[in-house]
């Protein structure tokens, strides 16, 4: 059975980048999904052995250009990336898209040439991974003031304190740290980001255990101890960290919206199936009941929209033309609608729904990742209504 998002998909992109999504979809057929209930079930994260397997593919160097060894796609081909692996699961399809969409991208959008050099051609082969510290304990929306500090002794800078719920933590080789340099600056002008590699004495980390959401990906708390780094390990400009941090969550929000759209893809195309096999009342498949079709419909609604106004959006990205409202806006719709409808879809399904191997319950709870990961829906609206206010 044709997947309807492939049916969509083959009108929206070029054919080489369909070619791309197509192999990306395929590495997840025979790599993820046959493995993925064993990994749930043990509790495991990603195993070393796929992100192997996804650095040979080439997915760590997606967008990153062809001089620093990278593939040299673009953003297009990060979303696509998201919707193939996404499909399956969430977790192992955040894997590279943190690693590209919040951790290389605040480098390749503000680094130095020197910073690029030293970091992208190992970021591409996969044999480094920068992970984003925005979030802290009591910093979470309100990320603009961090309480991690970084004070300046001479020529090298102090960092203390704490970021928490870092995807990929477990994994990375450097932390991308978002701190508190100037408080008695302008909001916003306030905090400067800083390269920290992992293996610097004073780091600390350790996975945030109980996650039941995201299951194979790594969330983890990284302390920083009196870390000392020197002044080139600035990431941008000095006090100007919180720009860093938001122009790079726009990209990463698309990605966000791609993650909520694999899910819907995922729980229409089984839904619809089930819908027609599953005999009730009279020997009649519950897909002919028109509550039922309902469902169905709105879900294929939803996809066909979303996917083509997120398609839209990463042209824009790509030619600098994205605003922040916009990135937003497909954030909060996408993953509204993807998990209202996936419940919606697991009623359909019924109590099938409710277990692990029928594969809807990995989506649901996926999805809530999605309304609050990268900014909450609900604070989000406080950005995309700022141009609605009419003073
Ligand atoms: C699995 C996972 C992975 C993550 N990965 C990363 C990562 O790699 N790097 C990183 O830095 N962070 C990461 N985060 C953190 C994520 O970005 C934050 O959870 C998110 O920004 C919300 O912050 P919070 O959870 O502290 O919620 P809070 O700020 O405490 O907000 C809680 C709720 O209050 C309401 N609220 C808050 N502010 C407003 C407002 N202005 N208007 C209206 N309502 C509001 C909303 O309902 C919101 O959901 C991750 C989180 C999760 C769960």
């Amino acid at each position: 059975m044709a997947r309807r998002i492939d049916t969509y998909l083959t009108h929206l992109v070029p054919e080489e980048k369909f070619a791309f999504y197509e192999a990306v979809r395929d590495f997840s057929d025979t790599e993820i999904a046959p493995n993925l209930l064993h990994w749930e079930r043990d509790h495991s994260l990603v195993p070393d052995d796929c992100i192997r397997k996804m650095g040979e593919l080439g997915l760590f160097g997606l967008p990153i250009a062809e001089q620093y060894g990278g593939q040299g796609g673009d953003h297009t081909d990060l979303v696509l990336m998201g919707l193939a692996l996404g499909y399956h699961s969430q977790s192992v399809a955040i894997t590279p898209g943190a690693a590209l969409s919040l951790g290389a991208k605040p480098l390749q959008l503000c680094g130095t040439e020197a910073q690029k050099q030293a970091h992208l051609p190992a970021l591409a082969r996969g044999e480094r991974m920068f992970v984003f510290g925005l979030s802290e304990p009591g910093r979470g929306s309100d990320a603009a003031n961090p309480e991690v500090t970084a004070v300046r002794k001479g020529d090298k800078w102090v960092i203390s304190g704490e970021k928490c719920w870092s995807t990929n933590a477990h994994w990375a080789s450097h932390v991308v740290v978002h701190a508190m340099t100037n408080p008695s600056g302008q909001n916003g002008r306030r905090s400067t980001c800083f390269i920290v590699p992992m293996n610097q004495r004073g780091v600390f980390y350790q996975e945030m255990k109980g996650k039941k959401v995201w299951e194979q990906s790594s969330t983890g708390s990284i302390m920083f101890d009196n870390v000392e780094v020197p002044h080139e390990a600035i990431l941008g400009t000095e006090n100007d960290g919180f720009k860093v941090m938001v122009t790079t969550l726009n990209g990463g929000r698309l990605f966000i919206a791609s993650l909520a759209l694999a899910s819907l893809a995922f729980a229409l195309d089984k839904t619809r199936v089930y819908a027609e096999e599953r005999i009730q009342f009279d020997d009649k498949p519950i897909g002919r009941f028109q509550r039922v079709q309902d469902v169905i419909v709105d879900m294929d609604i939803a996809l066909d929209s979303g996917l083509t106004w997120l398609m839209h959006l990463c042209s824009l990205y790509e030619k600098n033309q994205l605003s922040r409202e916009q990135a937003a806006k497909v954030k909060v719709e996408c993953s509204r609608k993807a998990s209202e409808l996936v419940m919606l879809a697991m009623e359909v399904c019924g109590g099938v729904s409710c277990f692990d191997e029928f594969g809807l319950i990995r989506h649901h709870n996926d999805l809530f990742v999605t309304r609050v990961g990268e900014g909450s829906n609900f604070a989000l609206k406080d950005l995309i209504v700022r141009p609605l206010r009419s003073n």
